[in-house]
């Protein structure tokens, strides 16, 4: 393989840039060109190409966001579109593609590799750690921490005045990213998608911990189950204890990657260039037992995420 295309796709986060920076010096390295796919599949539609060179990637890897910027590209979904991309890649030589993104962003990793048979490696970029096949995503340590951070202010000024605090975070369908923050900032309740709303034992639970001497409560609310002006509302007319909700919104997406997130845009960016450099197509690569693994896109895309009810329960016994 002579010459691989890069994008980046659907949600940013915090690491994209740091894959960036591994793909691009990882094919130089095995005397690959690489072209930087502006906006996504847009760029592939709208002919955005960079060449990237070694110092292109310089001093980006502290950098949240993405350089190839990222956008979310309907044309994509189309026979048309599709056939749009695949002949950008033809009429600019690129024989093999990176994609870092979601679980979208991979849907069309596997139209491109299944149907057009463009050798597509998937690199898994997303806050919202939704993938089954990944036991984590590219973007989600860091933006648990920035959550950490909040929830942590959060505390202290919902004890000094005696309040439940209802903090909404992201994650879309997934709740991973409600119960990495939940156990790790000591929120007593967590609320979460794939776990119906029980509204009494909540208030149980707020209540009995009140009988043990707390002074405040966080909850932590996932988008995917309601806002947290929504639910504080609702709980509001079920308790006497004064309830303040906050969203922590975008700012979960930005921020300079952690280490962990570092470490593995290192590790993946340098596994999937590996892969097209033997001229193997058509995977994802990814962390499982703390291995750097690579699997088939079809398989990849059709694993439904399980949520970890153990981690739940884990929650429930050691936050009273
Ligand atoms: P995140 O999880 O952070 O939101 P994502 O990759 O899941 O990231 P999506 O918006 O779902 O984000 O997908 C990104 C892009 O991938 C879409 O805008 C579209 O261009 C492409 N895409 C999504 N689904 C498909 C599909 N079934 N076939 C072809 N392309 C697709």
């Amino acid at each position: 393989m002579k010459r691989i295309g890069l994008l980046t796709s659907g949600g940013d986060a915090p690491g994209m840039n740091a894959a960036i920076r591994a793909v691009v010096r990882s094919a130089i390295y095995f005397g690959m060109e690489v072209y930087g796919i502006e906006r996504g599949y847009a760029g592939l539609m709208e002919e955005i190409l960079v060449p990237m060179e070694m110092r292109s990637v310089s001093n980006i890897v502290q950098c949240g966001g993405t350089k190839l910027r990222t956008a979310r590209c309907l044309e994509m979904l189309t026979e048309e579109g599709q056939k749009k991309a695949v002949s950008t890649l033809e009429k600019n030589g690129i024989d093999g593609l990176v994609v870092i993104g979601g679980d979208g962003s991979f849907r069309g990793a596997k139209v491109l590799s299944e149907i057009y048979g463009v050798p597509t490696i998937g690199i898994p970029g997303t806050i919202d750690n939704d993938l089954e096949y990944t036991d984590y995503t590219l973007g989600f340590d860091t933006a648990v921490n920035t959550c950490l951070d909040i929830i942590n202010k959060l505390r202290d000024t919902m004890t000094s005045h005696e309040r439940i605090s209802v903090v909404e975070v992201m994650g879309r369908h997934c709740g991973d990213i409600a119960l990495y923050s939940g156990i790790a900032s000591g929120a007593e309740i967590i609320v979460v998608p794939e776990i119906k709303v029980d509204m009494d034992d909540i208030i149980s639970r707020i209540n009995r911990s009140r009988a043990n001497g707390k002074h405040s409560n966080i909850i932590v609310v996932a988008e995917g189950v309601m806002s947290a002006e929504k639910f504080a509302k609702q709980l509001q007319e079920v308790t006497t204890y004064s309830v303040r909700p906050t969203c922590i919104g975008h700012v979960q997406r930005g921020g300079s990657p952690s280490m962990a997130d570092r470490m593995l845009a290192a590790q993946f960016g340098n596994k999937a260039v590996r892969l097209l450099k033997d001229g193997i197509g058509n995977r994802v690569v990814g962390i499982s037992q703390n291995k750097i693994i690579d699997m088939d896109i079809i398989e990849a895309v059709s694993m439904k995420k399980k949520f970890n009810f153990e981690l739940y329960e884990t929650l429930q016994m050691i936050s009273m």
